[in-house]
């Protein structure tokens, strides 16, 4: 592209390749800035124009338009990321492009910064958001997967409210003690190795590593039905570790 055809372009970004816009996923975005990057830019083949017949790129527009209210949530300027297309053949256009961007995100300033945060609290704030990442892609899977005709209509498709109450509703997922089986199925399946357990242990989830991706109300067979999903008020504290023993022969006495 701009590279082969010795085009210039500023200096100050750096490329990552991806085989598709569609592989480029929110908590690539959301790493980037917290590895401290000031604006991220995506670009990919044209719409309508997938070389590999699965459209990614349209997955990448819904993924940007959410990302950008998410970011516009937690008051990051949603300016600071950018999806366009220009394809092999554009070199120049690639080019000014990137030379646009990289002029609006200095006009931004340093991220952070230029939203009036510190570096502490933007951190957080990536840190927090990125942990949600599961249940974000769960929660909004079916508007993820659609693809809409118009390219102009991504802009509205994701709403401020709806982002609003997607953190307001953030669920939280508890073993009830009294129903836990000690089978270890969801401590087997967590993919954060978030589930405390053992032979014969009542299970726990340890809610700081829990990603809530609700994989554990799945897992655990419906006979026991011991994971309950909590919204909108507090998880109850764990059950103290000497009590966390089932007596599996008083029971069946
Ligand atoms: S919701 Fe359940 S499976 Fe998912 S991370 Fe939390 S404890 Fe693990
Ligand atoms: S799958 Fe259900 S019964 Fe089995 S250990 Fe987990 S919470 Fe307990």
């Amino acid at each position: 592209m701009a590279g082969v055809s010795r085009l210039q372009y500023t200096t100050e970004a750096r490329l990552i390749r991806v085989m598709c816009t569609g592989r480029v996923d929110l908590s690539f975005v959301l790493r980037g800035f917290s590895n401290g990057a000031d604006g991220v830019f995506i670009g990919g083949c044209h719409p309508g124009e997938c070389n590999y017949m699965v459209h990614g790129n349209y997955h990448a527009l819904g993924m940007v338009h959410l990302c950008k209210r998410i970011m516009e949530n937690i008051g990051i300027n949603p300016e600071r990321l950018r999806i366009a297309w220009c394809d092999a053949g554009e070199g120049i256009r690639f080019g000014r492009i990137m030379n646009e961007f990289t002029s609006k995100v200095k006009e931004l300033g340093p991220l952070g910064q230029g939203e009036g945060m510190d570096e502490n609290e933007l951190k957080s704030k990536i840190e927090e958001v990125t942990k949600l990442i599961p249940y974000i892609k769960i929660a909004k899977k079916e508007k993820l997967e659609s693809r809409l005709e118009n390219e102009e209509d991504y802009s509205e498709f994701f709403t401020s409210e709806e982002i609003d109450t997607l953190f307001r509703e953030v669920p939280s997922y508890y073993i009830e003690p009294d129903k836990c089986q000690a089978c270890g199925i969801c401590l087997r399946r967590c993919p954060v190795e978030a589930i405390v357990g053992g032979k014969n242990k009542i299970h726990v989830i340890d809610q700081e590593k829990c990603i809530k991706c609700g994989t554990c109300l799945e897992a655990c067979p419906p006979k026991f039905g011991a994971v309950k999903k909590i919204s909108g008020k507090p998880v109850p504290p764990p059950i103290p570790e000497e009590e966390r023993t089932i007596d599996r022969k008083s029971k069946e006495k």
